[in-house]
């Protein structure tokens, strides 16, 4: 048989090299930044123009290319970096493989402009899919200009393969705060479609973070810092109360690179545990230095992925040196999370009749006793997560005199003079219309019908009512918005900011009325019906991470992630106990939805037992 082995011409083996380096904008993004810092740039430019599919540009001030190597830099494993593999293990910049620049123009138009800072003359350069159009000689500034066009020009299938514009804005802004994070000598301009988005100038750590994320940041962090034979750590932790919904502000840099390690991530959270809810995610600014000899970061072709020699023992640094922190200063005694209920109340509740005394009755232990029938509570969110309340609660507000009457529930919630002390106190009309309904360990409502019984999922349940509820309300032109007495003013960062912008039409359908739209801050005049005030910022909170998160799918639609989120943060939990008034109104409403039988998560909501099942099992 004849040879059939080739080498590939150059240009395909960087196509096929681009694949593992350029996955999307952002990696260009990163690449440009890095080598500009490799450059000793003091101060960098990154310009974007529509999500970076219109133009990726990195301006920067630093060392800039004779014309030689400014041509030579486009070559495969051309690098001014590394010259042996020893070198390897005594690195300090961030690029080595001398991939980047090959790759990048292999797959887009490119243009480069350099001129090293004793020469008069700059070379100007471009190159479209790895050709050469031309190099000439020119009067350019010092350092070096690069600008990308129409990436993935020629690999339609990788073009078509990439998100909206403002998600793939979205991962270049994330990759711009990893390196400017990274580098807080270094100052920064990040523009977006012509204005400037950051604008960075040099300082310390604290500065840099508090420019990257806003001004409210500053009081959140504290700072960490040990030094020993192995690691020296520095950088900041939030405050455990600061804790969020979102995983957003969580970044490890070692050797000033930024890293991910889900082992590492693991000693935070274990430092922390105990001192933030279960649902939400400490924030953190890590900065380990380690000898470069006893990491091994060339495992992985974007370098994210870091392999330690000793990850034990800095799992173990790590988490004392945080804990240390969270005690020295102070953070640890003065948490509290479980807020003045008081504080939490609802304008229209408060002053409203006298407080009542609070019983805790444990349902769960004999479900068909009388007794529970009359709690005279107020509220019957009790437990650990009764402060947390009140949408349940005011959803059903003014119920015992309408049961069964098929009520419209979103006018009740602030028709303020049905709001008593005591407005459970009427228990006689739900016995009268005959349903028995129980609530089984705080989680399940067990209900009989005709054939035999149903078991509920009350949180499943609840959210499923609620979840129906956000849609139509936000399919019904007029939407139904309640008014806040004071309005709330609440503080995002940038990229937050961004996020909620993009949402804001969808946000205002369902309800939401901002006012004061600020780089950093928003204010909020109105919020939807069923959203308690007291819940407007872990709201916004977790629609903004839902968002970010939410991949781009073909079926996306914001209407539809608010709705699940809103109904996800405010339905009921497993735990809570709920009155019998509630949980009857709660079947109810149920069985008037569309699709009873999954929760907007697909999960379901409850199953039945028939009397038959029972039957057999006495056999
Ligand atoms: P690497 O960074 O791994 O060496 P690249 O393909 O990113 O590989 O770059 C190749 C070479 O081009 C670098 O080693 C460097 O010498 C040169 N270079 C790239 N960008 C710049 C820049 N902004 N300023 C000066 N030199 C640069
Ligand atoms: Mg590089």
């Amino acid at each position: 048989m004849a040879d059939i082995i080739q080498l590939l011409p150059d240009h395909v083996a960087n196509q096929i090299a681009a694949g593992e380096v350029v996955q999307r904008p952002a990696s260009v993004v990163k690449e440009l930044l890095e080598n500009a810092i490799d450059a000793g740039a003091k101060t960098i430019k990154l310009i974007i123009k529509g999500g970076g599919k219109t133009l990726i540009q990195v301006v920067d001030d630093g060392l800039g290319m004779s014309e030689t190597d400014a041509r030579l830099s486009f070559e495969r494993h051309a690098t001014s970096k590394i010259r042996q593999a020893e070198d390897l293990f005594t690195l300090s910049t961030k690029g080595f493989r001398g991939e980047a620049l090959a790759s990048i123009a292999a797959i887009a138009h490119v243009e480069m402009q350099t001129r090293l800072e004793k020469a008069e003359l700059g070379t100007h350069l471009k190159i479209e899919g790895s050709n050469i159009v031309f190099q000439q000689v020119k009067v350019v500034p010092k350092g070096t200009s690069m600008s990308v066009k129409h990436l993935f020009f020629n690999i339609p299938a990788r073009r078509n393969f990439l998100k909206s514009d403002q998600v793939e804005l979205r991962h270049i802004t994330d990759e711009f705060h990893r390196v400017a994070l990274a580098h807080p000598q270094i100052a920064f301009h990040y523009y977006v479609n012509g204005s400037e988005l950051f604008g960075l100038p040099k300082g310390n750590l604290r500065q840099r973070i508090v420019h990257v994320f806003g001004n409210k940041t500053n009081q959140k962090l504290v700072p960490i810092s040990e030094e020993t034979q192995v690691v020296t750590i520095s950088g900041f932790i939030n405050k455990p109360e600061f804790a969020k919904k979102s995983r957003g502000e969580q970044f490890f840099f070692v050797n000033n690179r930024f890293i991910k390690s889900p082992y590492l991530h693991h000693a935070v959270l274990s430092a922390f545990e105990g001192l933030i809810k279960t649902d939400c995610h400490p924030g953190y600014f890590i900065y380990l230095e380690v000898d470069p000899g006893t990491i091994d970061i060339n495992i992985h072709p974007t370098k994210t992925e870091v392999k330690f020699d000793d990850e034990h023992t800095l799992y173990a640094i790590l988490r004392s040196t945080i804990k240390h922190s969270l005690g020295q200063f102070n953070v640890v005694p003065s948490l509290d999370f479980e807020s003045d209920p008081n504080l939490e109340t609802p304008y229209a509740y408060k002053n409203k009749g006298a407080e009542l005394p609070k019983i805790t009755v444990d349902q769960g232990f004999n479900p068909f006793t009388e007794s529970n029938g009359g709690i005279a509570t107020k509220s019957y969110r009790s437990g650990k997560t009764q402060a947390k309340d009140s949408s349940w609660e005011s959803l059903y507000v003014g119920l015992e005199s309408n049961i069964g009457k098929r009520v419209d529930y979103d006018n009740l919630q602030f028709e303020s003079d049905t709001i008593t002390g005591s407005i459970f106190e009427g228990q006689t009309d739900v016995s009268e219309s005959q349903a028995t309904t129980f609530q089984l360990r705080r989680k399940y409502i067990v209900t009989t019908i005709k054939s035999g019984m149903v078991v509920i999922d009350q949180s499943r349940a609840h959210q499923r009512v609620l979840y129906e509820k956000f849609l139509r309300n936000s399919t019904v032109k007029q939407v139904v918005s309640q008014q806040l007495l004071f309005p709330l003013s609440l503080s995002f960062s940038k990229s937050d900011m961004a996020v909620l912008n993009d949402i804001k039409e969808t946000l205002d359908a369902v309800g939401f009325v901002f006012d004061k739209i600020e780089a950093e801050s928003v204010e909020v005049r109105g919020v939807p019906l069923l959203v308690p005030e007291s819940e407007v910022g872990m709201v916004l909170d977790q629609l903004i991470a839902d968002c970010q998160q939410e991949v781009e799918g073909e079926s996306f639609s914001q209407t539809d992630i608010l709705s699940k989120t809103m109904a996800k943060t405010l339905a009921v939990k497993t735990g809570e106990i709920l009155e019998n008034a509630s949980q009857l109104a709660l079947v109810n409403d149920l069985f008037a939805c569309k699709e009873p039988m999954v929760s907007p998560f697909n999960k379901p909501v409850f199953v039945t037992i028939t009397e038959n099942e029972i039957d057999k099992k006495f056999i």
